[in-house]
């Protein structure tokens, strides 16, 4: 049985502030075919380096498109991960800063999250507090739960939505959707996830905020079959990965790996990579 899973990568950048800031958002696509195993295929990583000239979307700066900075932002990371007990280097970043550094979440603040659980599964929501726990034990980035919302997943979503959030940047998004209101899920598409990356000149870029779109009518039949919890908790866990910065690797027993023959979980190069991700700079000045 296969269940192979693909993904896309879109973004876009566009000035925001006088400073000359740029956000970077990065989706990712999982494809489903209907069987146990899964398989993304990868994009050319040029798309995250270069982004596609027909989604720049330039915009006179005002800087009413970002937050004050520094929100909740602590001293000193809020969390202490422990170092992986196997060390391992099998495992790949989604961006890195000039200097190689990768690109993450400031661990000196929450990262707050809304869900859009109209459709969700019964008993999903147990599933993705476990998808979320593991990330957070692996990263140190205390997650927070913000409820629901009734916010829909849309291409190009504002980082900042002060109307509906306040005067911060927009919690992560996770909703439970179909292919009708998110057309990326189209296909076999069973999730999409992603973060947008945020900076002030040429300085170093960080996540601000994401977005992890979950496909309902293909979950709820992935949950119906023998074992499909594990799964929909892995393919959880894969997607979180790729919010918090990891790309795929080519070694096959990994979560981040392309093709999953079983929802074993993080493994060691999953949880090194998160692990150096916890290490990000914290931001007072986004
Ligand atoms: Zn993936």
């Amino acid at each position: 049985m296969n269940r192979p899973k693909h993904r896309g990568v879109r973004a876009a950048t566009r000035s925001l502030l006088v400073v000359a800031s740029a956000v970077l958002a990065v989706v990712i696509g999982l494809f489903l075919h209907g069987n146990a195993r899964f398989k993304e295929l990868l994009p050319p990583f040029s798309a995250l380096a270069s982004p596609q000239p027909g989604i720049v979307q330039p915009s006179p700066p005002r800087a009413e498109n970002a937050p004050p900075p520094g929100r909740e932002e602590a001293d000193a990371p809020l969390g202490s991960p422990p170092a992986p007990a196997v060390a391992s280097d099998s495992y790949k970043f989604l961006a890195t800063n000039d200097d190689g550094t990768p690109v993450g979440y400031s661990p000196c603040r929450p990262l707050h999250y809304v869900v859009n659980s109209a459709t969700a599964p019964p008993g999903s929501d147990a599933l993705l507090s476990t998808a979320i726990e593991k990330i957070s034990t692996a990263t140190g980035i205390s997650f927070v739960n913000d409820g629901s919302t009734d916010e829909l997943p849309v291409p190009h979503r504002e980082p900042y939505q002060r109307a509906k959030y306040g005067d911060r940047w927009a919690p992560l998004l996770i909703s439970w959707t179909t292919p009708d209101v998110a057309p990326a899920l189209a296909g076999n598409v069973i999730g999409t996830g992603g973060s947008t990356m945020y900076s002030l000149n040429k300085g170093p870029k960080s996540y601000i905020t994401g977005s992890l779109e979950l496909d309902t009518p293909q979950i709820t039949e992935l949950l119906a079959e023998q074992g499909g919890k594990d799964y929909v908790l892995a393919v959880m866990q894969h997607e979180l990965g790729h919010v918090m910065g990891l790309d795929h690797v080519d070694d096959p027993v990994q979560l981040m790996y392309p093709e999953i023959g079983a929802p074993d979980g993080l493994a060691a190069g999953d949880l090194n990579g998160l692990y150096r991700l916890s290490s990000a700079p914290c931001r007072k000045d986004i």
